[in-house]
Formats: structure tokens, sequence, C-alpha cells
């Protein structure tokens, strides 16, 4: 064996993003031959709204409709009850933080948020990516923020500055609330990081799910106030799993 292939088998992750067990290193997938199908199934969810593929759904939470005229970028649905086992890619990421996890959801957004722009005639380069970020005592527990880490793998790809304008000090999980009582909730928890600077800035605002879109909604409201010039909210997935929100 070559030593430059030592060195790639040593120092390129090749776990499965699904399972986390590792890769044969001739698998060029980021799946093992086991979790090849479960990730197909996310890849290819279609809504539950109007039953398009993601390509051709426009349905988002009106808490984001009503953000900036309905334009937000996201890759995939996310369904609880269709494909409970590539859930498993979205608590690697908010409870172990996995880079393999990270590399491939940035990857996907990179990709797609291109064609997004392209098609809507928006000018990527001009925007900075910001992050909604995690509550504090969560980023405490975990010691670390995976929006954070999505939003500077993203910002590599596309070349694009990431940067922290804003805290979250809620002390409410927002899953055991409604979808009223989560966007007062957000609203009382984001609020702009001191000498943070967001005036005139296009912004993408960056998270790993849009829910309800409350905390999206949130954190685009507090942009906007200061002075922001656009905010187009970006995740990973979106949930799938309430009809007709
Ligand atoms: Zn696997
Ligand atoms: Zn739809």
């Amino acid at each position: 064996m070559k030593i430059k292939e030592i060195l790639k088998r040593m120092f390129i992750e090749r776990d499965c993003i699904v399972c986390g067990e590792p890769i044969s290193y001739d698998n060029i997938d980021y799946v093992c031959e086991d979790c090849e199908e479960d990730w197909y199934n996310l890849l290819t969810t279609r809504c539950n709204s109007c039953g398009n593929e993601r390509d051709l759904c426009f349905c988002l939470p009106n808490l984001v409709k009503e953000i900036n005229d309905s334009l937000a970028i996201w890759c995939v649905f996310y369904d609880k009850e269709k494909n409970p086992n590539a859930n498993r890619i979205f608590f690697d990421l908010k409870k172990k933080g996995y880079r393999s996890v990270v590399k491939v959801m940035a990857e996907y957004i990179s990709k797609v948020l291109i064609s997004y722009c392209y098609a809507h005639n928006i000018k990527y380069k001009t925007f900075a990516i910001t992050y909604v970020p995690r509550r504090k005592s969560m980023r405490r527990y975990y010691s670390f923020d995976q929006s954070e880490k999505l939003a500077k793998a993203l910002g590599k790809l596309l070349n694009l500055p990431t940067f922290s304008c804003l805290d979250n000090k809620g002390r409410k999980e927002q899953k055991k609330l409604n979808k009223y009582e989560r966007l007062e909730n957000a609203r009382k928890s984001y609020q702009l990081k001191k000498n943070a600077k967001v005036e005139y800035k296009n912004i993408f605002l960056l998270d790993d799910i849009i829910t309800s879109g409350a905390s999206m909604r949130a954190c685009a409201e507090i942009l906007y106030d200061n002075g922001a010039k656009s905010v187009i909210p970006v995740a990973f997935a979106k949930d799938n799993y309430k009809k007709g929100e």
C-alpha cells in the first residue's frame, strides 16, 4: 500500500452518517450498504402537504413565509414517521456533533443554495452566514453548537464570511410548546449580541431543521429590526410531521 493511501485512510473520516459504523474504504458514499435505503428515503421523502418532491414544493410554515416573501432554502423533508432510521443523523448532529454529518449536510445545503439562488436571481456572493444559536444551557451541556458547526462548514464551501451575532438565553424547550407559545418563547429567548453589526447586511440565517419556524422567525425579526438588508432562512431539513402547518 502506498503511503499516500495509508495517510488517506487515517485522516479521512469514513463513518456511515446514518449508523456511525465505519464504511469500507472502497465505498465512495456517505452511508454503509445497510443504511443506503434509509438515506435514499430521507433524500426522496415527499412533502406531506402538497405531495411533491422537494424541488416542486413551496410549502412553508406561515411564520417563515412572512419573513421574506416566502424565500427559504432547505434540502430534505424530515419525517419521523416515514423514516425513523434516518433520524439518527439528526441525533448524531445535535448530540455528538459528528464531523462527517456536518460535512455532508453542509455539502447538500451548499448545492441546493447555489441552484436556488441562481433560479431566483439572488447574488449569493453578497451574503454572509449566521445561524440560529442553540440554547446556552444546551451549548454548555454538549460543549458545541451544531448550527455554528454547520454555518462554518457552509461558509468554507461557499467561500462566504460566517459570523455569530445572536444569543439564545431561552429556558424552555421549544418542543414542548404549541406553535403560538413557541413564537412567544422564541421572541423572549433570542437577542442580538453586544457589538454585533448586521446593518445593511444580506444574511443567510442557518438552522439544521425548520419545525414550526418560530426560532427562524424570531431571529429574522431581530436581524431586520437591527437594519439587515435581507434575511433568507436556510436549513438542511424541513419538518414534514404536521400536515398543513
Ligand atoms: Zn450505516
Ligand atoms: Zn409542499
